[in-house]
């Protein structure tokens, strides 16, 4: 953050507010996490603060502290459209487009409320009265540490803050180990640990909580996977009958993806997951190196991200996405075969 936004934020906060601080539509560890770390931070600095999402998260979240006092907007649409409404302040974490919120874009569109964004997405759009962007941190709850410490806040971290925000950076970060995991976030981290995150059970708790079920569609995934070595491709698909058949829940399939561009040679993975409750098939996009499916999603599949995660939609059905998928790859021949 620059000196003029750290003063305007200072001016901002210095008598007590009503806050909101609303993360993204289907919201991963960073989103809940980075969002529960700061509302925490601005409750310790004597404001009202509600912490707002669009849609439930997955179970392997919802141990988080004070993940329970989450207003989901789904949920509570008249008690949602009160908390904006009310706002002084809505702070928006870990996406870059108010479309990114699912039927909240319209309320917040409409909020008489001074916005702050703080997100690592490319290509912010320019909603906020302060934009805090910055795409090379690898994480939004990095980026909220470094709003307390701007903020002369960190003598304020507690054991539930270092939480919240250890499990932003660790989901992000593919348990630090991408390419935007630094110097500078291990140094974050430790002090996370210094202050009471406990950094093995943690972990344990985002990643041994397997259910039989979970690792079985697993299997479908794999036993689906098709490499197209032309293109350094891989990609999987999930039919919504494979996924009712073993009773899909809302993060089930968190990660598969990997597995793909887990693959010797592979630079390009992507997943097709069909919701015929949404009618669309949800699509992740990772890369490795330097070919960007955040362009690659904006220019084809209705979404984005970043350089080497991102993720996108299509209204088409699985077969005709997939389709589209493999017609489009001839144009990128050249951008997809190096070696990384
Ligand atoms: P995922 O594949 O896990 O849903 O998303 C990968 C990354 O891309 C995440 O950082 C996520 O926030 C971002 N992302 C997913 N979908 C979209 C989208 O439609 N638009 C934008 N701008 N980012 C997205
Ligand atoms: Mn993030």
């Amino acid at each position: 953050m620059n000196p003029d936004q750290i003063s305007v934020l200072k001016g901002l906060l210095k008598t007590p507010k009503n806050i909101v601080v609303v993360g993204h539509k289907n919201p991963d560890g960073d989103a809940i996490g980075s969002c529960l770390g700061l509302a925490n931070f601005l409750r310790k600095k004597g404001h009202q603060v509600i912490t707002l999402m669009p849609n439930d998260f997955p179970k392997f979240l919802q141990w988080i502290p004070e993940a329970d006092e989450i207003t989901i907007y789904e949920q509570e649409v008249k008690i949602s459209e009160k908390i904006i409404d009310q706002a002084d302040i809505i702070f928006t974490l870990d996406f870059n487009e108010l479309n990114r919120t699912g039927d909240l874009q319209g309320l917040l569109e409409n909020a008489t409320a001074d916005f702050v964004l703080i997100d690592h997405h490319q290509q912010p759009d320019d909603y906020a009265t302060v934009t805090y962007s910055d795409v090379s941190i690898c994480s939004t709850s990095q980026m909220v540490y470094h709003f307390i410490e701007a903020l002369d806040g960190l003598d304020l971290l507690n054991a539930e803050i270092a939480t919240q925000l250890y499990v932003g950076i660790m989901t992000d970060t593919g348990s630090f180990r991408y390419p935007s995991t630094t110097a500078t976030t291990h140094r974050v981290i430790a002090n996370l640990i210094e202050s009471g995150a406990k950094n093995s059970e943690i972990h344990q708790n985002i990643f041994d909580t397997n259910s039989p079920d979970r690792l079985k569609l697993l299997g479908v995934a794999l036993k689906n996977l098709i490499i197209l070595p032309k293109y350094n491709t891989a990609y999987i698909t999930l039919s919504q009958s494979e996924l009712s058949e073993h009773n899909f829940k809302k993060g089930d399939t968190e990660g598969f993806v990997n597995y793909a561009l887990s693959m010797i040679g592979v630079v390009f993975a992507a997943i097709f997951i069909e919701n015929k409750s949404e009618k669309i098939v949800k699509i992740s996009l990772r890369s490795k190196g330097r070919f960007s499916v955040n362009e690659f999603s904006r220019n084809h599949f209705n979404g984005g991200g970043h350089t080497n995660a991102a993720g996108g939609r299509s209204h088409l059905s699985l077969t005709e996405t997939v389709e589209k998928f493999i017609n489009i790859l001839p144009n990128y021949k050249e951008a997809l075969t190096y070696d990384v």
